[in-house]
C-alpha cells in the first residue's frame, strides 16, 4: 500500500492537478484504485444527559457540548465532464443537511433519556416533558459509545445508492475523549 501510494505521489509530482492540462477524472480513478478516499464533516451540538447507576458524578444530571465527525468514503466517485459534482464524493453542503435534519436538530439542547434507566432519571424525563422542554427518549444507555452506534446505523442508510458509503463516526463527549465506529 505505501509502495503504491509513493508511485501515486511519484506520478503527481510538479502537476497542479487543476491545471486544465492534466485529467482529473484520471487521477481519481488512480486513487480510487490505490487508496480509500474519504470526506469529513464536522457538527457540535448541546446535550444534557445523566448516567443512572453511575457510581460517581455522572450519575447527576449535566451536559456536554458533544462533537460529531462524519466520515464517508467513495464507492464511485462522479467522474462525468460537467456534472455539477464532477470530482466530488458527496456535496458538503448535502452532506451537512443529512446530518442536521437526522441528528443535530432532533439532539441539541435536550435531554436525552433513557427509557429504561433509574426511577431518578424517569422522574427528571417526567418534569421536562410536563415542561415542554426538549428531549429525546432512547432505549439505551445514554454513553458516548451506545449514542455513536445508534447515530452511526441512524446515517449509514442515509447514503445506500448515493455512490458513497458511511466509513466511520466520531463522537467526542469532553475535548479530550471521543468513542469512534467503523464499518
Ligand atoms: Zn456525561
Amino acid at each position: 500500500m505505501m509502495r503504491m501510494r509513493q508511485q501515486c505521489q511519484e506520478m503527481l509530482v510538479g502537476k497542479n492537478i487543476w491545471d486544465s492540462s492534466v485529467n482529473l477524472g484520471y487521477l481519481f480513478t488512480l486513487k480510487e484504485g490505490n487508496m480509500s478516499v474519504t470526506v469529513t464533516k464536522e457538527f457540535t451540538f448541546d446535550c444534557a444527559h445523566m448516567l443512572s447507576n453511575h457510581e460517581g458524578l455522572c450519575a447527576n444530571v449535566h451536559g456536554h457540548t458533544y462533537k460529531l465527525q462524519v466520515g464517508l468514503v467513495a464507492i464511485n466517485t462522479n467522474q462525468e465532464e460537467g456534472h455539477p459534482e464532477e470530482g466530488m464524493l458527496i456535496d458538503f453542503k448535502e452532506l451537512k443537511k443529512l446530518v442536521k435534519q437526522n441528528i443535530v436538530d432532533e439532539y441539541d439542547h435536550a435531554f436525552i433519556h433513557w427509557t429504561g434507566g433509574s426511577s431518578q432519571e424517569i422522574a427528571v424525563a417526567n418534569v421536562i416533558k410536563e415542561q415542554d422542554m426538549r428531549i429525546v427518549e432512547v432505549p439505551f444507555r445514554t454513553t458516548c459509545e451506545n449514542m455513536a452506534k445508534d447515530f452511526f446505523q441512524k446515517l449509514s442508510v442515509l447514503f445506500w445508492g448515493a455512490g458513497v458509503e458511511l466509513c466511520y463516526i466520531r463522537l467526542w463527549e469532553t475535548p479530550t475523549s471521543f468513542t469512534e465506529v467503523y464499518a
